[in-house]
């Protein structure tokens, strides 16, 4: 049986985080895209935790909506908890997250892909790339058939050559309810491709009607919901809490007990697991010294009685499962609707791409997510929106779309990947980026809105409202800056500064630690008039304002000692305020160079300020 063969400028295959924000931003690039997937009806799904952004993650989904991705507004759609977590620290470091409805975040995306123009929703199974030379042209399918294309991205998630464990089982699959692509998976390892294993772990799902919900601390959405796109004011749906219970000795027990049941602890797993996200065995041997964990029961849609316990992945027997989750208060009568399970898969090592995620070796091929060895929904959407734009932009003959550590969290996931590789799955953290005084999420469309409408890939309202909030942004600022006050006028409203006869501007009082934000309605009451958010926006932008130039002078003085040399022998135990693990790898690795040391994985710049300070002192110098 002949097949037509399908012709498309870029092929994205996978319908996870990273497939969809992948075609989604190719085809607003006007590319002719397709997305492929195993199944259609799995576009979307959230594999592990119903939740959309965090700490360092909530920035990556602010800069993907920034370029106007899909990720945010999907998140948006299904959110049910919105909480800005650090609320009470800087703006810098504070992290929109909302706990998603599985089932209105994948209907979001499903519905967001299918109103794309440019973009068409394809079922199969890849199974083969198909090379000229060094060139990828295309797929092969598993029913035979072939797609052509002039770029395509692989974000296939865990699923090559995914391999599922629950205690001593194992079987093949992608995660739990989908087959594992294993010809890919093995055309890739025939490749001249680095290739490496990791592993990831989930938790039981719970029945919510056997929780005791009345024994337990409620944590309620926040009163004040932030949203995740910028597009948006206020939730959609209705917003719940979720319950709050702990591990007990007793649960440690058991688990203690059964270790060597585990996929994890009883060799029957290769790869390496997430450090940050570390499975219940992992924290309990980690941390014998702790008698108790937090666990977040959260619901995983309003009309779902189905509850995640966040905090207790395992890849114990379900026996044991079934056993220690009724050691914990609320729980002690909870049925398990589907056992928690570790899964290991193939990763492709990042450090053979490109900074526009192309690989290195293979010409039209673009690599996002789980696949290059990083964790979390959010790090896969961010990169597939930049694989996306880059497929497109190749296929269209435009120059490459490239993010900086100076510019976004994209930029420094990136960089971190193609420079550094991983050794474990690999999550953003605030404390990964150098430049995250200016980095916000509050600023994420300031600092990439511009490029997006640039590459026009932008739809028109996103175009509208970001200009009027620069508008107003820009009179508030304007007005801050002009209206200037002896320390006369100051000490009227209660504001003491130094004699000194200065006048000082609204936007300098508002740098000031001490700054009561009420005095600001007396002095500069034409503020009224303008927007809410603008005033707050630029509040911010004047609070770290000041930082931002000492953070454009440390990031000079970084670059200004790259070159720096580390002696032979150096003596890195003796460094104070380093964490063991970057000592240790320091040891390792033995880095000749101030550049070299900053490619370490988990080499922070902090850290290297603190190598630098101690190589600049006279004994350093005679080590070695
Ligand atoms: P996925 O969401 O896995 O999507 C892959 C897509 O590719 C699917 O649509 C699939 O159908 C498709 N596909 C695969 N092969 C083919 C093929 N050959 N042909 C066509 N389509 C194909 N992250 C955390 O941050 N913390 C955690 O604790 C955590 N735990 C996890 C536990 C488990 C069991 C799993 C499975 C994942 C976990 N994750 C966790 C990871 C999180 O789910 C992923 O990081 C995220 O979903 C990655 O997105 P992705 O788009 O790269 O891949």
């Amino acid at each position: 049986m002949g097949f037509h063969v399908k012709h498309f400028d870029v092929i994205v295959v996978g319908g996870g985080h990273a497939g969809a924000d992948a075609a989604a931003a190719s085809a607003r690039m006007g590319a002719k895209t397709a997305l492929l997937t195993m199944r259609a009806d799995t576009v979307g799904v959230m594999s592990c935790n119903p939740a959309i952004g965090g700490l360092g993650k909530g920035h990556l989904v602010r800069e993907v909506d920034a370029m106007d991705g899909i990720m945010g507004r999907a998140g948006d759609m299904g959110g049910i908890q919105f909480r800005l977590l650090n609320r009470r620290k800087g703006p810098a470091v504070q992290g929109p997250r909302t706990q998603a409805d599985r089932r209105l975040y994948r209907e979001a995306v499903q519905g967001l892909l299918a109103s794309q123009v440019n973009l068409e929703i394809l079922e199969g199974e890849a199974s083969e790339l198909i090379l000229e030379g060094d060139r990828v042209t295309g797929l092969r399918l598993i029913d035979g058939s072939e797609i052509k294309a002039l770029a395509v991205v692989l974000t296939t998630g865990t699923f090559l050559n995914g391999l599922i464990h629950v205690g001593d089982q194992s079987r093949p699959g992608g995660r739990v309810g989908d087959k594992a692509s294993v010809a890919l998976g093995q055309q890739i390892r025939s490749l001249n491709l680095a290739t490496g294993r990791l592993k990831t772990g989930t938790p039981p799902r719970l029945d919510g009607k056997s929780i005791d919900w009345s024994r337990l601390e409620m944590q309620p959405a926040d009163d004040e919901p932030v949203m995740l796109s910028f597009l948006n004011r206020k939730p959609i749906a209705r917003q719940i809490s979720c319950g709050i219970t702990h591990t007990s000795r007793e649960t440690h027990d058991i688990i203690r007990n059964n270790l060597s049941r585990s996929a994890m602890y009883g060799g029957h797993i290769d790869g390496v697991g997430p450090r940050y996200c570390p499975s219940i065995e992992d924290k309990v041997v980690r941390f014998a010294d702790k008698d108790s964990h937090q666990v977040f029961l959260e619901p995983e849609g309003l009309d779902d009685d189905t509850v995640y316990p966040n905090g207790i992945s395992t890849s114990l027997p379900v026996d044991v499962q079934e056993a220690y989750v009724r050691t914990m208060l609320g729980l002690e009568n909870v049925v398990i609707t589907q056992p928690g399970y570790a899964i290991e898969y193939d990763y492709l090592d990042p450090r053979g791409l490109r900074p526009t995620l192309e690989s290195r070796t293979l010409h039209g091929l673009y690599l996002a997510g789980q696949i290059n060895g990083t964790t979390g929904y959010e790090e896969a959407a961010a990169q597939g929106m930049v694989a996306g734009l880059n497929a497109a932009a190749a296929a269209q003959g435009r120059d490459p779309v490239t993010f900086s550590r100076s510019d976004s969290y994209i930029g420094v996931m990136i960089d971190d990947l193609i420079t550094r590789g991983v050794t474990e799955p690999y999550r953003m953290f605030t404390s990964r980026a150098e430049y995250r005084l200016s980095l916000r999420a509050d600023n994420a469309d300031q600092r990439l809105t511009p490029k997006a409408i640039e590459l026009g890939c932008v739809s028109e309202s996103r175009i509208a409202a970001f200009g009027a909030k620069m508008e107003a942004l820009s009179q508030v600022t304007q007005l801050l800056q002009e209206a200037r006050f002896t320390p006369k006028e100051l000490a009227v409203v209660g504001v003491t500064v130094s004699q000194d006869g200065a006048r000082r501007s609204a936007w300098q009082l508002m740098s000031m630690p001490e700054y009561d934000p009420s005095v600001l309605d007396r002095l500069v009451p034409e503020l009224a008039d303008h927007p809410a958010e603008a005033r707050e926006q630029a509040g911010i932008e004047a609070l770290y304002a000041q930082y931002a130039s000492r953070q454009a002078a440390d990031a000079e003085d970084l670059r200004k000692h790259e070159a720096m040399i580390i002696p032979e022998g150096f003596d890195y135990a003796a460094l104070s305020g380093l964490s063991s693990e970057l000592t240790g790898k320091l040891q390792r690795v033995k880095p000749d160079s101030i550049q070299r040391a900053r490619q370490i994985e988990g080499m922070t710049p902090a850290a290297t300020m603190l190598l630098i300070a101690a190589l600049r002192k006279p004994s350093a110098r005679k080590a070695g």
